[in-house]
């Protein structure tokens, strides 16, 4: 039906091609873009299904709108880094390529986890006719789905949310991140802000601590209370939320390296003199730490990541829980990545299905909460995603 361009060949990367691969009805011709043409070339061997891969500095948008005209995909799936996604949306528009992406617009210098500067887009791909489709990964992403899916069939009014991201995964060292360690520590040390009565309360970083028990048996998690991009826009699309809330789990282990870098100096982002070179620091410590996209073979235990709402429905008050739970080493086996990676690439697949075959094919700049549900989630259980929802008698994470 459709060609596709994916740009960015890290571990979401893999993912993402080894999941629009085993759609050929779908996507009928895939290239690979990144900055490292090597990095493409490994993942494309390793598919059994031609894939053209290409050298690309998504920073350059006239080098990105060369490679879109020359290669004339549909679609670009964006899973570069967030620094790049105004560059990529400016080639899409001078291209005419639609476009979609998993994580929100970072400027380099400031950690921020603005929608303010993609939503300044709408008019222009509006009136370009062309649909741009943001966050399509896991959270955001799915976990946009999950309450939209919800408040649409399940209540009247959703008035509370709580999205809970449990990584009850093992790799094995004492400090490593799941994906992208620049983009994963700057989420983890930024102030916490979280939705209460009509605005954002901010508190310091990580001092919100509660205990969550998940279901089916993954086990029970320290989870932290932290910002997360996907507060911005349900907040704004579901007015009736009274609160919302985005909590993660991490181990004693990764709080404790990571305090201790953070007190040195190694998590900063501006850069320092050294030896007459500027270095940033948490550029350098992500080339010390292990690559995410190795984790895979190393990584046991599973993720559960679900939205918990409260709400009304025929004047009643109930508590529902829509969750998903995957194992790493089921990922491993299939595609050759953790859970992390897997359960960010396979909403970004569908999002791009569901663009390609037209039901969200619309043009503007969307959030995945503006769009329908129910295609999604059917599709969320097709494709190796499968979920949950269950009805709670209480819920409570104030301690
Ligand atoms: P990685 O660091 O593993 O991969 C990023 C890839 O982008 C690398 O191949 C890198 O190239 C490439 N890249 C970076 N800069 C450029 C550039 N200027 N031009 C071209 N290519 C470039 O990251 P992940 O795969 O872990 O994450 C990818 C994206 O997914 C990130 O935006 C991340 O925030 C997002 N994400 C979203 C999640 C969600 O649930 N919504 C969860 C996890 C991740 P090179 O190999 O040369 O460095």
């Amino acid at each position: 039906m459709s060609k596709v361009m994916i740009i960015g060949a890290g571990g979401v990367g893999n993912v993402v091609a080894h999941k629009v691969a085993q759609l050929p009805e779908v996507f009928t011709e895939i290239v690979l873009a990144s900055r490292t043409k090597s990095k493409c070339d490994a993942i494309a061997e390793s598919i059994d299904r031609p894939i053209k891969t290409a050298a690309v500095d998504a920073d350059n948008v006239p080098e990105l709108v060369a490679l879109l005209n020359q290669e004339k995909p549909e679609l670009v799936i964006n899973v570069a880094l967030p620094y790049q996604d105004l560059t990529i949306m400016d080639a899409c528009l001078e291209a005419g390529v639609h476009y979609m992406d998993t994580a929100n617009y970072e400027p380099l210098d400031t950690a921020k986890f603005e929608y303010k500067w993609q939503w300044a887009y709408q008019e222009k791909f509006e009136k370009a006719g062309l649909t741009a489709l943001l966050g399509s990964g896991f959270d955001p992403g799915a976990t946009n789905m999950f309450t939209a899916y919800l408040a649409k069939h399940y209540f009247d009014e959703i008035s509370e949310l709580d999205i809970i991201d449990v990584n009850g995964g093992d790799h094995g060292y004492p400090f490593a991140t799941n994906f992208n360690p620049e983009i994963n520590i700057r989420e983890v040390t930024a102030e916490c802000r979280h939705w209460e009565n009509g605005e954002f309360v901010t508190t310091p970083a990580m001092s919100k601590k509660a205990e969550f028990t998940c279901p089916d048996e993954v086990g029970t998690y320290n989870i932290y209370r932290m910002y997360h991009e996907e507060l911005e826009s349900l907040s704004k699309h579901f007015p009736t939320l009274k609160r919302a809330q985005f909590w993660m789990s991490f181990g004693d282990s990764y709080l404790k390296h990571l305090e201790v870098l953070g007190n040195v100096g190694m998590t900063g982002i501006e850069p320092i003199d050294y030896n007459g070179t500027q270095i940033v620091p948490i550029q350098f410590l992500k080339a010390l730490l292990p690559d995410p996209s190795t984790l895979g073979p190393r990584t046991k235990g599973k993720t559960c990541i679900g939205c918990v709402v409260r709400g009304v429905k025929d004047g009643a008050e109930k508590i529902m829980y829509l969750y998903q739970v995957k194992d790493h080493q089921d990922c491993y086996q299939e595609v050759k990545s953790q859970a992390i990676s897997y359960t960010t690439g396979v909403p970004a697949m569908i999002g791009a299905k569901m663009i390609l075959e037209g039901h969200w094919k619309k043009p503007g700049v969307w959030n995945m909460e503006q769009l329908d549900p129910d295609r999604f989630m059917e599709d969320m259980n097709k494709y190796g995603l499968p979920w949950k929802v269950i009805e709670l008698d209480s819920f409570n994470l104030d301690q």
